[in-house]
């Protein structure tokens, strides 16, 4: 009845389209990596929204922390400065090197639109480029530098010549768009998440780094998947030791609680700020309840111990899934991983949706990426405790098993 309802009133493609692979799950009650559809059917949760619940659905610690806030908060009124915006902010720029202040929003969209204006009114130049397929969320600058099709098909691709798409990896299309001189940022997301998370060449984003210091123009490094510690660092690009000018997070920033997302700048990004302070107003952006949960986010994923249990886990994933690799290598062709960021690619051109399905019937949540359908995403939670992750790579192998070679 429900994805009836859905599918006539809200998402009807949406429906359909995971209905025709024989999805039909209505989520009902979620608790830590785990997830129960409305028939009370477990399943274990490998996909975590992109990141939203890295930390685990309602976590006990941020839904107390998060209760406490509402019996004291609401979200805060934006034209004053507030104890807890201004702690999330140095608390974020304070650990995120390079950068020099955090403009909050109320979704991933929302800060990479404050990045790529950022990086507008720093440079007075146009132009933004971006890599083909990506994903920067679905509001107006970010849907024009996100998939060119995506952006076409609502006729939001921008005045010609305003963005450019390169392909992934590739740094010499790259230093042809800069040559123009006209571009104002080079947008990334570090691990490129609808293309099914494939690995740069070494020194791919450092060399993207160089090339806008070159030219002067800015790097927006996206890391609204990739970051809140699910490479093994807090931010993506720390593992390849880069600085951007402007990073952007949301997804995890406040558990799947509250809606929060912040681009931060760096000093030459965020000049704006010291010109005009009206210059980016969201009213719900920067809520008081959110900003006080992601403070705790931040504490528990930057805590040793969170830590050393992801180290581990990112190793047991590398392990176990080598193994599923050499056991059936006609199917899985390549293990795509950075952290506890995995795209398993097989090898039939349809296998990231076969192998979803095969793992939905294994009790197991993980999906496809949305540009290649030979690739399954798979979002292991930081905290994913270790008889659950043997559990997890034991039905992945016993999926890809069954899969065509
Ligand atoms: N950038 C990336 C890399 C994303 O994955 C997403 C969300 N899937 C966004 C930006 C947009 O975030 P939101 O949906 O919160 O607007």
């Amino acid at each position: 009845e429900v994805l009836d309802l859905a599918e006539r009133y809200a998402c009807p493609n949406r429906v359909r389209t995971l209905r025709a692979l024989g999805v039909d799950l209505v989520v009902g009650a979620r608790e830590g990596y785990r997830l129960w559809d409305l028939d009370g059917r477990e399943f274990l949760d490998l996909h975590l929204n992109g990141g939203v619940f890295n930390l685990g659905h309602r976590n006990h610690e941020l839904v107390a922390t998060l209760v406490d806030a509402l019996q004291t908060l609401d979200i805060g009124n934006h034209h004053f400065p507030s104890v807890e915006r201004a702690l999330l902010a140095r608390d974020l720029v304070e650990l995120t090197p390079g950068m020099r202040y955090a403009v909050f929003a109320s979704g991933g969209g929302e800060a990479v639109e404050v990045a790529l204006k950022s990086a507008r009114r720093a440079t007075g130049r146009r132009r933004i480029v971006s890599v083909s397929g990506a994903y920067h969320g679905h509001t107006g600058l970010a849907l024009a530098a996100g998939d060119e099709r995506a952006a076409a098909s609502f006729l939001s691709e921008g005045a010609p010549g305003e963005f450019a798409h390169v392909g992934f990896d590739d740094l010499a299309a790259i230093e042809r768009e800069l040559a123009s001189g006209d571009v104002a940022a080079v947008v990334l997301e570090t691990v490129p998440a609808t293309i099914g998370f494939p690995l740069p060449s070494p020194g791919y984003l450092a060399g993207v780094r160089d090339l806008c210091d070159a030219a002067g123009a800015l790097y927006v490094a996206d890391e609204v998947q990739t970051g809140l510690g699910r490479t093994g660092e807090l931010w993506g690009v720390q593992r390849e030791g880069v600085v951007p000018d402007v990073l952007v997070c949301g997804k995890g920033l406040s558990g799947g609680l509250y809606p929060i997302a912040a681009a931060l700048l760096s000093e030459r990004a965020g000049a704006w700020l010291e010109e005009d302070g009206w210059a980016h107003i969201s009213t719900f952006g920067g809520a008081e309840v959110g900003c006080r949960v992601a403070r705790e986010v931040l504490a528990i994923t930057d805590h040793p111990a969170t830590r050393g249990h992801v180290r581990g886990l990112v190793d047991r994933f590398a392990d176990g899934l080598a193994g599923i690799r050499d056991r059936y290598p006609d199917r899985l062709v390549e293990v795509r991983q950075t952290g506890l960021v995995i795209g398993l690619r097989l090898s039939h051109p349809q296998g990231g949706m076969l192998l979803t399905k095969a793992l939905y019937d294994r009790g197991v949540w993980a999906m496809f990426a949305g540009f290649d359908p030979s690739v399954l995403q798979v979002k292991p939670g930081l905290l994913l405790d270790a008889a659950t992750a043997e559990l997890a790579l034991e039905r992945l192998d016993d999926a890809v098993s069954s899969l065509p070679a």
